[in-house]
């Protein structure tokens, strides 16, 4: 489909700056996030979108981490975005960038508006900064230090950067207009003092650039042509743009889209690091978070995450994502990729009354009906199988085509079976379903000339192996949490995970390892856990099947 949509209006734009031969023709994007947090969805569009167009138009995609803020952030992170980015992509960028690289050019471009009388050191205090702000119906009010000459200012902030005051007693600020009818122009702050130990840059600096005085920046040192930002940042355009033009430097133009937002969860980073440290989640790849981690280990492809991002494309109104649409991606393309195999989650025992005791059949099925490559499997039959305990029926429904007493399925790859009977307990629960079996319905081979409607799952009993198999729902119960009236995490779904501990699976699955994927056939998509062990498996099912079991039932 991504061929035949029409150009989105970034599209359009480049294509325009492209054919004017702005740029020299060169087109280079970044994606600049802040190691603060894991990656999410809506990073991921991001990540499509700048490191897609620099693909399509033969450009460059930086990335570069804009980590201005000492506090916040950690290495932990920054491994975490790397490792997610080439996961997402399916390859290496070409480069890597921190803006803690740029301090020291950063200093110099401060140092520079100072000397032109465009930026001064200021003795207030936060709340006298914000205080003197103004509002958008009233101008705010110039600061005592505005008009300190460009000498004192030069020897002042070198002082600053010289340790010589405490967090907060000074800060740097661009000299523009208090009365600017942009609030975000009325003298910004450019640097502040912290003294605070820097991930990279440790105890080198103890003044930091505010995100305004360095993301704009960091792009003209990267000569970055194409500045894709979120919609916030609309208002900040004509600051990055001051600055600019009075320092002289590589005109970045940015441009803004609609943040993505999905259904049925949140993603701020502030709101998804409450859920993990008070462990309303289990980590930040817990596989119900909607960060890229999650996602993987929850069984989602990177492939169908792309094609997702491809599909919505970019707005300029911030909207809502359905979940459907990305659990369909998901769908579509595990479909083709993933073996099927049987698995039985909620099982009862199934007896085949005149099957020899101690006999076994050993059936090849194929594994993938969508890819031949994918080859076949052998698949143990015994005289007790494991069943789905909803696939019988003591008093069948209408249009209950599974197992009653007198009915007949087809179990799947083997025989037809008729249901000659039943076993309860004491509870009258019950606890075994007995059949017996056509030997010349045999698959493959079928001789009997019988249809039947239903085709069943099942799972050799002295064959089977066992699992662990965890099911997951959304992870809020209302469609837009952070929208609600009070905490977000109250609306948190207390059923998001359901963990069966022992379920049944053929053998030939024993041998799966973490991150690969399965159908088990009739009970969705599957990916194997990291939690796994040389002792039990653990499966996450990463989506549910929509009903493709018609299909399979016609083909026995
Ligand atoms: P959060 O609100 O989750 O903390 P952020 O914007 O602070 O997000 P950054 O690390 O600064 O996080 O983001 C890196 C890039 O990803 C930015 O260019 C930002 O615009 C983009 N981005 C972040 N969230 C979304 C989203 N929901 N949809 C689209 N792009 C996003
Ligand atoms: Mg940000």
């Amino acid at each position: 489909m991504s061929e035949e949509r029409s150009l989105n209006f970034l599209e359009e734009i480049i294509e325009k700056d492209i054919a004017e031969g702005k740029n020299g023709g060169l087109v280079h994007t970044r994606f600049p996030p802040e190691p603060n947090g894991y990656l999410h969805i809506g990073h991921a569009s991001s990540i499509c979108l700048n490191f897609g167009l620099a693909k399509k138009y033969n450009g460059k995609c930086n990335l570069r981490f804009d980590d201005t803020n000492p506090v916040t952030e950690e290495t932990e992170y920054v491994e975490s975005i790397k490792y997610d980015i080439e996961w997402l992509l399916g390859y290496k960028w070409d480069n890597e960038f921190f803006a803690s690289d740029y301090f020291e050019q950063l200093y110099q471009f401060a140092v520079t508006l100072i000397e032109k009388g465009l930026a001064y050191v200021d003795d207030s205090s936060a709340e006298e900064i914000a205080a003197t702000k103004g509002s958008t119906t009233e101008p705010g009010r110039n600061s005592p230090c505005r008009d300190r000459s460009v000498a004192e200012n030069l020897q002042l902030f070198a002082a600053m950067r010289d340790g010589k005051y405490k967090d907060g007693e000074k800060t740097l600020r661009a000299k523009i207009d208090m009365a600017h009818p942009n609030l975000l122009l009325r003298d910004p702050l450019m640097y502040r003092i912290k003294h605070a130990h820097h991930h990279r840059t440790g105890d080198k600096w103890c003044i930091y650039p505010m995100y305004d005085f360095a993301h704009g920046q960091s792009d003209s040192i990267e000569h970055i042509t194409h500045s894709i930002c979120t919609l916030e940042f609309i208002h900040h355009r004509p600051l990055y743009d001051w600055f600019i033009e009075k320092l002289g430097i590589f005109p970045s133009k940015q441009y803004e889209f609609a943040r993505r937002n999905l259904s049925y969860t949140v993603m701020s980073k502030r709101k998804l690091l409450q859920l993990v440290n008070e462990n309303h989640v289990n980590g930040w790849d817990d596989p119900r978070m909607p960060t890229i981690s999650g996602m993987r280990r929850r069984g989602y492809t990177a492939k169908a995450i792309r094609e997702f991002c491809d599909t919505i494309g970019v707005a300029k109104r911030e909207n809502m994502v359905d979940l459907g649409l990305l659990e369909f991606c998901v769908r579509e393309d595990l479909n083709k990729t993933a073996n099927r195999v049987m698995a039985v989650l909620d099982p009862v025992k199934l007896v085949i009354t005149n099957y020899p005791d101690g006999q076994e059949d050993i059936f090849e099925t194929i594994n993938n009906p969508e890819d031949e490559s994918a080859g076949t499997r052998s698949l143990p039959f015994s005289k007790e199988l494991w069943i789905e305990r909803e696939d019988f029926m003591e008093e069948p429904a209408k249009k209950f085509f599974r197992l009653a007493p007198g009915q007949m399925v087809r179990l799947k790859s083997a025989y037809i079976v008729k249901c000659e009977g039943f076993k309860k307990d004491e509870a009258g629960n019950v606890t075994e379903v007995h059949c017996s079996y056509l030997p010349e319905s045999k698959s493959g081979n079928d001789t009997s000339g019988l249809t039947v409607k239903g085709t069943i799952h099942w799972v050799s009993v002295a064959h089977a192996k066992t699992a662990e198999v965890r099911l997951y729902d959304r992870l809020f119960k209302v469609e837009d949490p952070s929208s609600e009236e009070g905490d977000f995490k109250s609306y948190i779904n207390p059923d998001s995970m359901k963990v069966l501990p022992q379920v049944y699976i053929e053998p030939a699955l024993a041998v799966a390892k973490e991150g690969e994927h399965y159908q088990f056939m009739r009970k969705g998509y599957f990916c194997a856990d990291k939690d796994s062990t040389s002792e039990k498996l653990v499966f996450n099912r990463a989506v549910t099947l929509k009903d493709t079991w018609a299909k399979e039932a016609k083909k026995g």
